[in-house]
């Protein structure tokens, strides 16, 4: 009697357990549904190389419904977004939106830069240690091992158990690279010469998926050696200047930079398929890549938040050859304009309305040709940097009898420290000393030592953002900004590079899932995109993301 009491007893404990657990389990499924329902199926985040804010106002009357309208209108705009590093360029840009952080952090200081150790000039994504896929060229020996911090890309593949993907899209390799982050399943970026194909590296695959095979052997590329000629009729186009002006390179083969270019015939002497990359073509073909990249990777299909980084570079090849204020410039974002509409569209179809989340903004912006700036009375100019080196390095000769300048690059000076320290100087004294002569010099408007970047706060101002842009194991000795709107570039088409609002002010548009419906003129800066991103998912953050704060105004 006693032994059938005590099995009743366990029976009735176990059934107690058991009636305890159900719930429990039907909880946690529960809240895993509620979780994953309010997750974005897939987070695009699009960069749109060279796009100063006031593109998204000034051709605002000429743009459809479905492209940036329908970000302003359905999403947030915060129209006082800004970058808040010096310098303003493409890798450091694609870094910092995706990574949260400055060049100071995530170490991407340039696209080219001086390596202090191996003492050459190495490219922000070249890796002689991967090998190309897709193509023999050295266009495909590419990785993001110089970037040192992740991005939200990153984060967001640990915090899936890898489930999640990551896919980067650009016509440039370090607008692909830099954003999809180091554990991406693939980036992918165009190559031009006589081949016109998407390409990728070893460090994500040995062969290309039978998607981006099939697209390459479909004839997308030879399409688009077409005609360039203006979407509207060239005369509405009124918000920008003249065609036949003084201040745009144009394209090899054709005497003046004017609309209709023929792509078919200029190719041979402008690289081939690389004519592309510098029309509005070169968006479409982003475009049509991306949408055939949404089925082919499967993108946003489960519960697993899948990241898919598209840049649009075209846009910066077209301002540096004809200027930000060219008819090209105006036609290159109109078009874009509808190649958005048409990924968007995409979007609703392949993934469904509301169940992604896209951003929008730039890598840097542009100064207007300060040749033009000039005809209209504003200040503006021309740099000469190897005159500049000439007088550096005989002041330096002077004073200490040697010239110690290794290298001059991105507006930074890289001193030869061995030389310095076997002559028994002081480092500190030569910055200093070099940094009082250029001050001297006409067009330097700031110019700080490694030493004062590295000891000193500047919690405003152009010094500020120098120093979120100085990283003291990859800069140089001394750095130094130009007076504003005078640049080292030819006399035609428009640059970037400086800390001034012309090269800092950019768009970020947010629409989708999670985020609300409004505008703002709060200054934002492009270190809080990555947070805002990780607060919508609800992960981590970028490891270096210690600039930014998640801009709780935009989230739902
Ligand atoms: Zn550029």
């Amino acid at each position: 009697m006693k032994k059938i009491s005590t099995l009743l007893s366990v029976a009735i404990f176990a059934l107690a357990c058991k009636a305890q657990e159900q719930p429990r389990v039907s909880q946690t499924k529960e809240a895993s549904s509620y979780y994953f329902n309010h997750k974005p199926k897939l987070v695009v985040g699009i960069i749109v190389d060279q796009m100063r804010y006031d593109y998204l106002t000034r051709f605002y009357t000429k743009y459809g419904e479905g492209g940036f309208k329908r970000m302003m209108n359905e999403g947030f705009n915060c129209k006082n977004n800004h970058f808040n590093y010096v310098p303003t360029k493409t890798a450091p840009g694609h870094a910092s939106v995706f990574s949260g952080t400055t060049p100071k952090y995530h170490g991407i200081i340039a696209n080219d830069w001086y390596d202090k150790d191996l003492k050459k000039s190495v490219y922000c994504a070249g890796d002689e240690s991967v090998n190309p896929v897709g193509t023999t060229s050295n266009a495909g020996k590419m990785s993001p091992h110089r970037m040192t911090t992740t991005t939200f890309a990153d984060e967001n593949r640990l915090f899936t158990q890898m489930r999640g993907k990551s896919i980067g899209i650009s016509v440039k390799d370090r607008g692909a690279i830099l954003p999809a982050g180091h554990s991406a399943n693939a980036a992918y970026w165009f190559y031009g010469k006589d081949q016109g194909d998407f390409i990728t590296s070893t460090y994500y695959m040995n062969t290309l998926p039978q998607w981006v095979q099939d697209f390459n052997d479909s004839d997308v590329a030879d399409s688009y050696l077409k005609p360039w000629e203006t979407y509207y009729d060239i005369e509405t186009y009124t918000e920008s200047g003249t065609d036949l002006n003084d201040f745009e390179e144009g394209f090899k083969g054709k005497e003046t930079a004017t609309f209709p270019y023929d792509l078919g015939s200029l190719k041979d002497k402008n690289g081939g398929f690389d004519i592309i990359k510098g029309t509005a073509y070169g968006n479409s073909i982003v475009a049509d890549f991306a949408i055939a990249a949404l089925t082919g990777e499967q993108l946003g299909q489960d519960e697993h938040t899948d990241v898919l980084t598209v840049s649009f570079s075209s846009t910066d090849y077209v301002g540096h050859n004809f200027g930000v204020n060219s008819k090209e410039i105006e036609d290159t974002y109109i078009r874009l304009d509808i190649d958005l509409e048409r990924f968007f569209k995409a979007l609703d179809e392949k993934v469904g309305k509301g169940n992604y989340t896209v951003f929008l903004t730039a890598d840097h912006a542009a100064v207007d040709v300060p040749a033009y700036l000039q005809s209209v009375k504003i200040p503006a100019g021309y740099v000469k940097a190897k005159e500049e080196r000439v007088q550096m390095e005989t002041f330096l000769q002077k004073k200490y009898g040697a010239n110690f300048i290794e290298n001059i690059s991105n507006n930074q000076v890289f001193l030869n420290r061995t030389k310095i320290a076997e002559m028994n100087l002081e480092l500190e004294d030569v910055q200093g000393a070099l940094v009082n002569e250029i001050i001297s010099y006409e067009n330097i408007y700031k110019a700080f030592s490694a030493t004062t970047m590295s000891t000193t706060s500047f919690p405003i101002g152009l010094e500020a953002l120098l120093q979120k842009g100085y990283n003291q194991k990859r800069s140089g000795d001394v750095i130094f900004e130009y007076n504003a709107a005078y640049i080292s570039y030819g006399r035609k088409g428009s640059t970037h590079g400086s800390g001034f609002d012309y090269d800092t002010h950019v768009p970020l548009l947010f629409f989708g899932k999670g985020i609300k419906h409004g505008q703002t003129f709060e200054k934002t800066e492009i270190t809080d995109i990555a947070p805002t991103v990780s607060a919508l998912l609800d992960i981590s953050f970028p490891n270096g993301a210690i600039i930014g704060q998640p801009l709780e105004f935009v989230l739902e």
